[in-house]
């Protein structure tokens, strides 16, 4: 099973759920964070760079959806934490903090991890630093995919996601080969909620007041590096690849 089939079950279910297989890094295992803007791409690479390094995607924004459709009863702190997640705000940081400190057994993964969409603000930056060095493991670095905010509005308003297997479409510069329909599984293609116009809007505004300080941090710290996110999702993760040494 390679690490891409992974189910992930440890990060998506929590703690009490053990994966189906441990991912064999490729080479060294790397420890990331993939940072910027909402629709910028970062799921796209993040697959994509999974593949190549074998790390697993992990992304708090998945947490929540699998909670969303579970079947199983959301706790109290996690009905709380969707409530903002449905109207696009972000969720308070204690909540995701702790949610990820749950999960402290993917952060010491032999397969390494790919950290996306957490952390979000400085504060969640902090609790992470001090997780990793509980767990003496430290990051490899920090990739900063960029793009003019106008092209990341228009890259999030036309994004589609399978229902079933989660790939990600645009309706014009990735459509699938029939309208609504994922190439992959064959499953429905749906806009989520929080891509819709109104959602944006909000996301936006919390992206820029609580995240882009998020790269000022990790410039200190000498992890990042920035990915100009331009040209096809294949070029973008090759650039990344080469930034970190590993293409
Ligand atoms: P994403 O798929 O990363 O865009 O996340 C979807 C939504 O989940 C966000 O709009 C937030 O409501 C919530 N969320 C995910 N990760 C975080 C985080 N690190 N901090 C706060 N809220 C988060």
């Amino acid at each position: 099973m390679t690490a891409q089939e992974n189910d992930k079950a440890a990060w998506l279910k929590g703690p009490r759920a053990d994966c189906s297989s441990v991912p064999v890094a490729r080479g060294r295992s790397w420890r990331l964070v993939l940072l910027g803007a909402p629709g910028i791409g970062k799921g796209t690479q993040a697959e994509l760079l999974n593949q190549r390094l074998r790390a697993c995607h992990l992304s708090t924004g998945d947490v929540f959806r699998a909670a969303l459709k579970s079947d199983e009863d959301p706790s109290a702190a996690m009905t709380d934490a969707l409530g903002y997640m449905k109207r696009g705000d972000l969720v308070p940081d204690e909540v995701v903090i702790n949610m990820v400190a749950e999960r402290e057994r993917c952060m010491q993964c032999a397969g390494g991890f790919l950290l996306d969409g957490y952390p979000r603000t400085v504060d969640q930056a902090l609790a992470l630093d001090e997780l990793l060095a509980k767990k003496s493991v430290a990051l490899d670095a920090v990739l900063s995919f960029e793009l003019p905010m106008e092209k990341v509005i228009q890259r999030l308003s036309g994004r589609r996601v399978c229902s079933k297997c989660r790939k990600t479409y645009h309706v014009t510069h990735n459509p699938p080969g029939v309208e609504g329909t994922c190439d992959a599984c064959g499953g429905d293609l749906f806009q989520r909620e929080d891509d819709r116009p109104e959602a944006i809007t909000v996301r936006m505004k919390a992206y820029e007041e609580s995240t882009a300080p998020l790269i000022d941090y990790y410039e200190k710290q000498g992890l990042l590096i920035r990915v100009a996110a331009e040209g096809s999702p294949e070029e973008i993760c090759e650039a990344a690849l080469e930034s970190l040494g590993a293409g």
